[in-house]
């Protein structure tokens, strides 16, 4: 990790004398898992704050912020006890909190890692938003601090216990398609530099890669789970207008083509100067699967083509933050397995990277056959 936040305020007194725990490091308890957010921004305050609400094994127990106005503000309305906002500066005592078993890291991307680690060191599980962190580097030392703590590192992939998607995935195993040939995705929307939010996301050192790395990577992820294999290699190209205030660091829009071992070709974009699109299609031998929109966070649909014949399948929508919370209490509980483990962000960290390598070297084929295989399919394993 090569960075370190600035001060960005005191709040709260951290965690309260009753809630210090002798035994210092987390004990599980019966009635489900705690969680801690870090990084109360537009996410954790739009998504995931209110998502505890439908969960059934997640709770939420701190806040982590560096503006405490903010942060006692939530915390009042989330009905939280006295002591459970920390700041940037006494974050490392949630060591002794044990209302926290899983600190959940809602930053900007170049803070994922410190923030992963040092929770990790405190003893404490950790879900990560993606992507997991805004270089290789990083995102490696994150799964090693995890195997080192003993400790789970789950990868925020909210598409991965998603029922479209999960329904995607089973009809592209079952073979009702026929054989995989294209997955096409595009992963775009348009960004606005006077936006806290999307000023860090159009910086290269803090986000790791623009839309690339905060859109593209539903792609890049989408279709491995789709075709349920790993890409041997790609190329890609970018257009970027320099003269845009918002592309002075980062790509703008991305096109990558993956080639697979069965033969199946994944061509995806990533844009943050395009209408809003969240799409994704699998063409196979004999039908088509086609999710417009695929990945928002409601309002999905998915649909079969058949020649020119077109059906809507069903899809029961779910609060997918509260999917995500609650099979992260379940794995820290041993009842569920990791799906979407560190080793997971890390394969789409290397991928990112091959596809940036590839519009550096003017297109050229970048290999990515470096032996990587998915532990767990999600298709098998989330109901
Ligand atoms: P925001 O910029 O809205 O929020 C980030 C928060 O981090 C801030 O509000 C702030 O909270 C805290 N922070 C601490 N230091 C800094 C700093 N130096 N600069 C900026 N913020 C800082 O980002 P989002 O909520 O949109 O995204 C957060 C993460 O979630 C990203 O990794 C993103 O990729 C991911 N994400 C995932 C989505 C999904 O569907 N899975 C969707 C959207 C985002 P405070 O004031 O409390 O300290």
């Amino acid at each position: 990790m090569n960075h370190r936040i600035s001060r960005r305020g005191v709040i709260g007194l951290g965690v309260g004398a009753a809630a210090i725990s002798a035994a210092g490091r987390t004990q599980m308890r019966s009635d489900g898992a705690g969680f801690a957010v870090v990084g109360l921004g537009k996410l954790a305050q739009g998504q995931i704050i209110p998502g505890f609400r439908n969960c059934r094994n997640a709770r939420l127990t701190a806040l982590v912020s560096g503006h405490a106005d903010k942060a006692n503000r939530i915390a009042a309305e989330q009905k939280l006890p006295p002591g459970s906002v920390y700041n940037y500066d006494n974050f490392d005592r949630i060591a002794s909190d044990p209302r926290i078993d899983v600190v959940y890291i809602v930053l900007p991307n170049f803070m994922h890692a410190e923030y992963t680690v040092r929770a990790l060191k405190a003893g404490k599980h950790v879900l990560c938003e993606k992507p997991m962190a805004s270089t290789i580097a990083d995102a490696e030392a994150m799964v090693a601090a995890a195997k080192a703590a003993n400790r789970k590192l789950m990868i925020a992939y909210r598409c991965h216990y998603e029922p479209l998607n999960l329904e995607a995935m089973r009809r592209v195993r079952s073979g009702s398609l026929g054989k995989p040939r294209l997955v096409i995705t595009k992963m775009v929307r348009q960004s606005d530099l006077s936006d806290p939010s999307d000023a860090w996301r159009l910086d290269m050192r803090e986000s790791g890669g623009g839309a690339l790395v905060d859109m593209g990577i539903y792609g890049i992820n989408g279709a491995r789970y789709l075709l349920n294999e790993e890409p041997l290699e790609v190329r890609a190209t970018a257009r970027t207008d320099r003269s845009d205030p918002r592309f002075k660091t980062v790509e703008d829009l991305v096109a990558w083509e993956f080639r697979f071992p069965s033969g199946a070709i994944a061509q995806g974009s990533s844009s943050f100067d395009a209408a809003d699109e969240m799409a994704f299609e699998v063409v196979g031998q004999h039908k088509r699967l086609v999710a417009d929109p695929g990945c928002f966070y409601s309002g999905n649909h998915l649909c079969l083509w058949q020649g020119g014949n077109r059906a809507e399948i069903p899809i029961h929508e779910i609060d997918q933050f509260a999917r995500e919370m609650d099979w992260m209490a379940n794995v820290v509980r041993g009842g569920a397995p990791m799906v979407s483990p560190g080793e997971e962000g890390l394969q789409d960290m290397r991928l990112m990277h091959a596809i940036l390598e590839s519009v550096g070297r003017g297109g050229a084929t970048i290999d990515t056959n470096w032996g990587y295989r998915r532990a767990v399919d999600p298709a098998a394993a989330v109901a």
